[in-house]
């Protein structure tokens, strides 16, 4: 393991994650929305995940900018950080099947809605923003470099706590005591703690 194998595979990670999306995004242009709460903040918080998952790191693996930043390459590091993204791969996988049509990149209520508690969702609420925590720790992991590294744990965590208590308003005003019920039997990302 290299540094520069461990750069092509947060790349190759990241192509497989694009890839996985694909029909779950064309599927939701089908679905109609009968609720959006995207505005001007919801914009922000994505640009702010965007940058810190894609832009930032994508600049580094392939300019090598930040290079001040870098710090010497620890194998044991790589590794794990395969690991994480291969558990990453398997949560997206599967929050995109159990969501089904429910999904949107934003906040969104489709027309037939339905409120979505079993497979990953019986373990916690929002699985699919857990796997987003692990795809920036998987990043900080591959990436040798104090800022390419973390900044996707900083771009992730601002769209997490700006988006998540109003994505569990928007939940509950849509389907009232059910969501307050699932709310009070699951944690939002990690099973049992929080
Ligand atoms: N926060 C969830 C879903 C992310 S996708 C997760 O991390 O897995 C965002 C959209 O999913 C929101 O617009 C919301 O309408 C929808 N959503 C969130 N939780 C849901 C659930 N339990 N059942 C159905 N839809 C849900």
């Amino acid at each position: 393991m290299t540094a520069t194998i461990s750069k092509l595979v947060w790349l190759a990670f990241a192509l497989v994650w694009f890839a996985l999306r694909l029909s779950p995004r064309r599927r939701a242009r089908k679905t109609p929305v009968r609720y959006s709460g995207r505005d001007v903040r919801e914009f922000a918080l994505l640009g702010a995940s965007l940058t810190g998952l894609g832009i930032v790191p994508f600049i580094y693996v392939v300019t090598h900018f930040p290079r001040f930043a870098d710090y010497p390459f620890i194998p044991a590091l790589s590794y794990l950080g395969i690991a994480v993204d291969l558990i990453c791969i398997w949560v997206f996988y599967r929050t995109h099947h159990d969501l089904g049509q429910n999904w949107s990149v934003s906040l969104d209520l489709r027309e037939r809605h339905t409120l979505v508690t079993t497979g990953v969702y019986s373990l916690v609420r929002h699985p699919m923003y857990a796997g987003f925590w692990l795809m920036a720790l998987g990043q900080s992991l591959l990436l040798p470099n104090w800022v390419a590294g973390p900044v996707g744990l900083v771009g992730f965590g601002i769209l997490f706590f700006g988006r998540v208590g109003r994505e569990e308003e928007m939940m509950v005003s849509a389907f009232g005591d059910d969501y307050r019920a699932y709310m009070r039997r699951t944690a939002r990302v990690l099973p049992w703690i929080y």
